[in-house]
């Protein structure tokens, strides 16, 4: 798997297994197959209720954490000082593990100042309980004050992209910055897979509807965290590394969000 540099100094790998939605039996299922297939990172939430759920399916695995990658997030009623620190605690522990790699705070919530939840995430890194910090859902000035602001780097910004529903504004911020940018929905949950466009291409070059979106997605610059609960689709999801999309077709996707 392809890893991107993050501004902490570690490193993300490109395909995620995305989690929301994924609970009890199915969810450790889902993880376990995924780890099976080679996938090494795990996107997850306080929100989710699943993160219990993943923490058993790792335990249950033979793969070291040092190879493993997870995300988890802090929900929005949980961004003043204390009950952040709380949160990223109890992430930590319900995920059975030392540490998360990537703790984000979910969504802004504008009744905060993001500067109080950001001294929280400081602390979480110092104590050693997240190794990078970052957002999701902000938008340019949500991210220029987030930067301005934090005495530790935001590596990333998790946010909804897809074919035809894009953030360009705030990609090419974060990417003038160096934030990394996760695409979440990246199949805007299957309503891409009907899409005649996207079909044809998918069609000359022998892929899916899926491989292709998620390619064009990473050939951008992203991160790409699809959910899927079926073996086969999670092996589809997979399968984007060792071929490209021409810049025909990137330039065809593109227009999808003209
Ligand atoms: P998504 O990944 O765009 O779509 C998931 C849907 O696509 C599922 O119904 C899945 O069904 C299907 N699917 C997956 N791979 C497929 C394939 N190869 N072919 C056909 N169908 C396929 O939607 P999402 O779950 O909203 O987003 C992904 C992840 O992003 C979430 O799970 C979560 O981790 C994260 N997320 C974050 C935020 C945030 O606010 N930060 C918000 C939303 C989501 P099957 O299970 O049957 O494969």
């Amino acid at each position: 798997m392809e890893n991107v540099n993050l501004r902490s100094g570690y490193e993300i790998p490109v395909v995620g297994l995305g989690t929301w939605d994924l609970r009890g039996r199915t969810c450790q299922r889902a993880v376990k197959e995924a780890l099976a297939l080679g996938y090494t990172h795990i996107d997850t939430a306080w929100y989710y209720e699943n993160q219990r759920s993943i923490g058993e399916a790792l335990r249950g695995v033979d793969v070291d954490r040092s190879a493993l990658f997870i995300t988890s997030k802090v929900w929005m009623s949980h961004l003043r000082y204390d009950d952040a620190l709380k949160q990223c605690e109890e992430n930590v522990r319900d995920l059975q593990t030392e540490y998360v790699d990537l703790m984000l705070i979910h969504w802004p919530n504008d009744s905060v100042p993001v500067k109080e939840t950001l001294r929280a995430f400081q602390e979480t890194v110092e104590a050693g309980l997240a190794k990078s910090i970052g957002v999701s859902n902000f938008s340019v000035d949500q991210m220029e004050e987030a930067v301005a602001v934090s005495d530790v780097p935001i590596s990333v910004n998790q946010i909804s992209y897809s074919p035809g529903s894009e953030q360009r504004d705030v990609l090419a911020w974060c990417m003038e910055k160096d934030v990394v940018v996760t695409s979440y929905s990246p199949l805007a949950k299957r309503r891409i897979l009907n899409d005649p466009m996207l079909a044809k291409i998918g069609s000359c070059l022998g892929r899916s509807v899926a491989q292709i979106a998620l390619k064009w997605l990473i050939q951008k610059g992203m991160v790409v965290i699809p959910k899927s609960s079926s073996k086969n689709h999670l092996a589809e999801n997979l399968d984007v590394m060792n071929w490209e999309l021409g810049q025909e077709e990137m330039d065809q996707i593109d227009a999808m969000g003209e």
